[in-house]
């Protein structure tokens, strides 16, 4: 029996996750759920899942939560930055999901790999803002890190038992690897007129051809930001070089990624678009359970096609493609100014074509002093983040 902490319990990925446990209930306990504010969800997945503690960061939240939920259940209401860091280190805990949404995300992930456990890492932020702290802490603490992005999943399954046991420090040469093809259904807009991408609504974005996401990485699928923010994970999972990522166009979102090998071969990941897939994979991880997931259905697929990415329809890539190669302190500040630009967007207070603009200024003219510790890299965050909101004020 595991003992699993969902750090973003009421999003997306926390259902998806909650899902797979329902079916595996036997394998699997829910210790603990966490969230910000999101009373009603919580309340309702605590009377259905019964963990032992509810975390909400946010104080009146938790108290809310606390009037409300039935006393019979036994549930252990908590709020507070240490509280939620004990909670993922808690010697009772097997295995975390790291599904926080954001730079959110980022402390109570690195707490999990701090103290060891076995974390699913669904928070790509955490890797694109503190990439060698993270693999650092990994490698001092044991703990194992288990790729819960369908695309880093999917890389993973590809790779050799070796380079799986060697997350973060794989070495992909001596393993035979020549490319990682990392693929990306290019969302909603793929295919409109350049010139309507600047009156595009929040609705518009938000409607995912093949995947049901949350909101912010929903707008960063229309964008491609997610798809430049993959790169970056993908650089720091695999250990791998810029010559070694290529991103792909495969628009049924069937091949969750690829790996191509010296030899010529090719090792593709497919399945139905369900997170439930990946998540399964990690929670189980060598062995196999059932996720609930439909299995592929090649007839009804019909046909995969493939096409290189426009980076004049997607510059959001192409800045994050150089932010990689500049470095974690231009990644730190490309992933802060993009979440403001896209709250921004949500609220309706900037265009969609106004995100890439704010992520390229910010990326040009925020940076740090150093950049050695965790602390450097919040106030880094902190940093772009003001001159984001500045520049969203500016534009509107
Ligand atoms: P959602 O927006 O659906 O959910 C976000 C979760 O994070 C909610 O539980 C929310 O709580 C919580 N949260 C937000 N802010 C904070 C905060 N400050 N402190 C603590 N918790 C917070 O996001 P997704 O589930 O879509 O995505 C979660 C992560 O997984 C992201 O990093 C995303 O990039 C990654 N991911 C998602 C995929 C998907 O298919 N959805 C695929 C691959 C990766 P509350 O509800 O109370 O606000």
């Amino acid at each position: 029996m595991q003992n699993m902490v969902i750090l973003g319990a009421t999003g997306s990925i926390g259902a998806s996750t909650l899902s797979v446990m329902e079916a595996n209930s036997e394998q699997y306990r829910v210790f603990a759920l966490v969230a910000n504010t999101n009373v009603d969800k919580m309340l309702e997945i605590c009377i259905k899942h019964r963990p032992k503690v509810a975390h909400m960061v946010d104080a009146k939240a938790a108290n809310q939560l606390k009037l409300q939920l039935p006393n019979h259940l036994a549930v252990e209401v908590t709020t507070g930055e240490d509280e939620l860091l004990s909670l993922v280190s808690s010697a009772e805990v097997d295995t975390v999901m790291a599904a926080i949404v954001g730079a959110a995300g980022l402390p109570s992930t690195l707490a999990a790999v701090k103290a060891g456990k076995r974390v699913l890492l669904a928070n790509k932020e955490s890797l694109v803002m503190s990439g060698e702290l993270f693999i650092e802490a990994m490698q001092a603490s044991g703990a194992q890190v288990l790729p819960v992005d369908s695309e880093h999943n999917a890389i993973f399954q590809c790779l050799s038992e070796r380079n799986q046991l060697e997350i973060g420090r794989c070495d992909l040469t001596a393993a035979g690897v020549s490319h990682i093809l990392l693929t990306g259904s290019g969302g909603p807009f793929l295919t409109s007129d350049l010139s309507t991408l600047s009156s595009m609504t929040p609705k518009q974005a938000c409607k995912h051809p093949n995947w049901s996401m949350g909101r912010k990485i929903s707008v960063d699928s229309a964008s491609m930001m997610n798809k430049g923010l993959e790169y970056i994970e993908a650089r720091w999972l695999f250990n791998a070089s810029a010559e070694q990522l290529k991103v792909v166009i495969h628009p049924q979102s069937v091949i969750h990624s690829m790996v191509q090998y010296r030899d010529g071969s090719v090792i593709a990941q497919l399945g139905n678009p369900d997170m439930r897939t990946p998540i399964a994979h990690c929670m189980s991880f060598p062995q196999r359970i059932n996720s609930g997931v439909e299995p592929l259905d090649f007839f009804k697929v019909g046909q995969l096609s493939f096409l290189e990415p426009d980076f004049n329809r997607f510059p959001c890539l192409a800045l994050t493609i150089e932010a990689c190669k500049q470095g974690q302190e231009a990644t730190t500040v490309i992933n802060a100014a993009n979440e403001i630009a896209v709250q921004a967007f949500l609220d309706g207070k900037i265009r969609f074509t106004d995100i890439a603009i704010i992520n390229e200024q910010s990326l040009k003219n925020v940076t740090a002093d150093s950049l050695t510790n965790i602390d450097d890299i919040i106030a880094l965050d902190s940093q772009s983040r003001r001159y984001a909101f500045e520049a969203v004020s500016k534009l509107n």
